[in-house]
């Protein structure tokens, strides 16, 4: 296809740097175009133009620490849920996962949101800052494994199967022997 920006190179389809500007930051992403190789004039189609938008918006999404596109998908699917399911499990309108999964960037309140509700490790997270913040005590592990772990201590490693929470101070002989070191 001839370039229509000089009228003499050719556009060629190319993997491309192409710098855009999200929320007054600037970022550069590579994505699909059509590239003259006459004048460096670069078209994208609609498709490519969806893509990048998406490409660049994860970019911002990785600076600021929020979920991707694919991670926001991922999270949908680890629950086996419909759009509109999971529209609902968050508590907004199905238009906008929809256009979060194409890229508008979701604000950071849905973001925590929706790791809430979609992260074990997030839930968990949330549960022992709210017990570290509320002085509550209680056993980490459930009573059958406890007993086990009673048994046969060694084998227990508190470091990996059960972090400590800071704040939260276990009271001399209370739960001794099974609960993690503070
Ligand atoms: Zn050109």
């Amino acid at each position: 296809m001839k370039c229509y920006s000089c009228g003499k190179g050719k556009l060629n389809p190319k993997t491309t740097e192409i710098a855009g500007e999200v929320r007054g930051e600037k970022f550069s992403v590579f994505s699909e175009a059509s590239v003259c190789d006459g004048c460096g004039f670069q078209v994208l189609s609609d498709a490519q133009s969806d893509a990048y938008t998406v490409a660049i918006s994860n970019a911002y999404r990785e600076q600021h620490g929020l979920l991707t596109s694919m991670e926001l998908k991922a999270a949908r699917d680890r629950l086996g849920m419909s759009l509109r399911r999971f529209a609902e499990f968050v508590g907004v309108g199905v238009a906008s996962v929809k256009r979060w999964e194409a890229g508008l960037i979701q604000d950071e309140a849905h973001d925590q949101l929706i790791r809430l509700r979609t992260d074990l490790y997030a839930a968990r997270q949330n549960v022992r800052e709210l017990e570290a913040r509320f002085g509550i005590l209680s056993p980490r592990v459930p009573p059958v494994e406890m007993s086990y772990r009673l048994r046969r201590p060694e084998v227990f490693d508190w470091e990996s199967e059960s972090p400590s929470v800071s704040g939260v101070s276990i009271a001399p002989g209370f739960f001794r022997g099974y609960c993690p070191p503070a």
